[in-house]
């Protein structure tokens, strides 16, 4: 099977492939504005759909108590994607504009590896904990506590990972017997897409288990906030549309699960190797645009090596240039739309108005007339009080900050609404360490370590979240807690029957004794 044969893609609603009642709308190359083709459209309608199958599958059928079954299938689901890898290679680069370096990496291979860690999870977990026998309330009980799905997760997904989010929330939510309806970004609807034509040719799934709705309109995802019949929300995006989801979900109380967006620190202290935390920090902030939620996009140096911090960062930045992403070499691809790129340029703009400058970029590379691309750019010479220092920006920008000292540097790391993650770069690893544990954040790199793992959590303080994606804890997130409470036979009671029958035959010896 060639993947998106006809350049059309479906949507997956109850086990089958069905065309969008609001029409098609297109999927588009953002390196060089080309048409790829159409996506289906879904409209409230198919939306319902796929919701009231979700229903059906989790209320009428035995999935969320087949363990074995759901393994099966998140299997299969991973074969088909190794299986059609490279076909899903130049999906992801011509669909997501994603630097074909990183699709061995987080971009494709190592999501898809990844559902092994779900896989596994469901086979060996402890579904049921014996909390042992009690007597609350003077009441002789045996109590259980039983891990059991949630019931229908509705997922809503962004565009700039969308292999990784799109897997880190199906891998979990069907592992752990839930049901679901995945709502994937207007930019990346093939990536999405594609999972359906793989699930429906190559997997046991059962019908309506997981449904998949395409769709160019934003309010679909509202509705799936919204609807009575959905259990659990899992998002990640922005954060103003994580409030709106959140606000959308309080109506009928649903569990919310929130992966949302970041301002990380890169806090390089006056003991470290400077020009190589700062060439660092440069490649990160670069990597796939800047379009990674956890990168590092405030570098906090010492104040008496700024200048000399700024210099490295630009050197290193300017050597990046956005390229294509077929290209092997290319770290800095494209921003996925006119729309990001405008709003990217709108923030470089806001750093001049601001009294900032730039250390190399600044706007749209010169030798490129087609594709969404902005130069990595350094903003140095503003505080983070700079609404560039504060605000997600989402594109290649690094904005550099100095600081007097570990106090300081942990000040202005916290001095954030966003709380998702952070890199420590200190030539003393406890020195480095006690500014990781000072740094209000789900993640933290120090000196260089790799925290994206399969069975490690991912997520954020503050309004960067609420949940952890990833790990046991990821896992945990799709489930509900219940506690079982069986009346049982009076164990004490038994003991002291048992006691005073020992007492009972003990005096009528000794009287036994005494009489003779
Ligand atoms: P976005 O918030 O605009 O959209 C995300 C998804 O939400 C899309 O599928 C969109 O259609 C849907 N949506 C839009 N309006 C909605 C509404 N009112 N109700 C429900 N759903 C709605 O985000 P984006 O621009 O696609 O992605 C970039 C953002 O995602 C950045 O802020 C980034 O930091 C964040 N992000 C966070 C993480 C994380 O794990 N913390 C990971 C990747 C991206």
């Amino acid at each position: 099977m060639a993947l998106l044969a006809d350049r059309e893609s479906r949507l997956l609603i109850d086990g089958k492939l069905v065309a969008g009642s609001a029409g098609t709308f297109d999927t588009v190359n953002p390196a060089t504005e080309e048409v790829l083709g159409v996506a289906a459209d879904a409209d409230a309608a198919d939306l319902g759909q796929a919701i009231e199958a979700a229903r059906r599958a989790f209320d009428e059928t035995d999935w969320s108590r087949d363990t074995a079954l759901r393994v099966r299938c998140l299997r299969q689901l991973q074969q088909a994607m190794r299986d059609h890898l490279e076909e899903l290679r130049e999906l992801t680069i011509a669909e997501v504009g994603a630097p074909r370096m990183l699709t061995s990496g987080g971009q494709l291979e190592t999501p898809i590896e990844d559902l092994s860690f779900a896989a596994d999870t469901a086979e060996n977990y402890s579904w049921t904990t014996d909390l042992g026998y009690a007597t609350p309330q003077g009441i002789p009980t045996d109590r259980r506590i039983v891990r059991e799905a949630v019931g229908v997760v509705g997922a809503i997904t962004p565009w700039n990972f969308p292999h990784q989010i799109n897997l880190a929330k199906i891998g979990p939510a069907l592992a752990a017997g839930n049901t679901l309806v995945l709502k994937p970004a207007p930019d990346t609807p093939w990536a999405a897409a594609v999972l359906g034509e793989l699930i429906t040719e190559h997997t046991d799934f059962p019908p309506g288990v997981i449904n998949i709705v395409t769709s160019s309109d934003h309010r679909i995802g509202a509705l799936l906030s919204e609807d009575p019949r959905v259990d659990m929300v899992s998002f990640t995006g922005s954060t103003a549309t994580g409030r709106a989801v959140m606000t959308a979900a309080a109506a009928t109380i649903k569990k919310v699960f929130l992966e949302l967006g970041g301002k990380s620190a890169f806090v390089v202290l006056d003991d470290a190797d400077l020009a190589g935390a700062c060439s660092m920090a440069a490649f990160t902030a670069s990597m796939h645009a800047g379009q990674g939620c956890a990168i590092t996009t405030r570098l906090l140096v010492p104040r008496q090596r700024y200048d000399e911090a700024v210099e490295a960062t630009a050197a290193t930045m300017a050597s990046l240039r956005p390229g294509d992403p077929n290209d092997a070499r290319t770290v800095c691809g494209p921003l996925i739309s006119a729309r990001q790129r405008d709003r990217v340029q709108g923030y470089l703009d806001l750093a001049i108005q601001e009294g900032g400058r730039f250390a190399c970029g600044g706007g749209r590379p010169a030798d490129r007339d087609k594709g969404f691309f902005i130069e990595p750019t350094v903003i140095a010479g503003l505080t983070n009080d700079a609404r560039v220092a504060r605000e997600e920006i989402f594109g290649p920008v690094l904005t550099v900050i100095p600081h007097d000292g570990d106090d300081d540097a942990v000040r202005i790391a916290n001095d954030s609404p966003y709380g998702l993650s952070g890199t420590v770069f200190s030539a003393d690893p406890d020195r480095a360490a006690s500014v990781a544990a000072r740094l209000r954040v789900g993640t933290v790199n120090v000196n260089g370590g790799i925290w994206y793992s399969a069975d490690a959590p991912f997520g954020g303080y503050k309004q960067s979240g609420i949940g952890r994606e990833m790990g046991l804890a990821g896992f945990e997130e799709y489930t509900e807690i219940k506690v079982i409470a069986a009346a049982a036979a009076s164990r004490d009671g038994a003991a002291a029957a048992a006691s005073r029958d020992g007492a009972a035959a003990a005096a009528s010896r000794d009287g036994a004794a005494a009489a003779q």
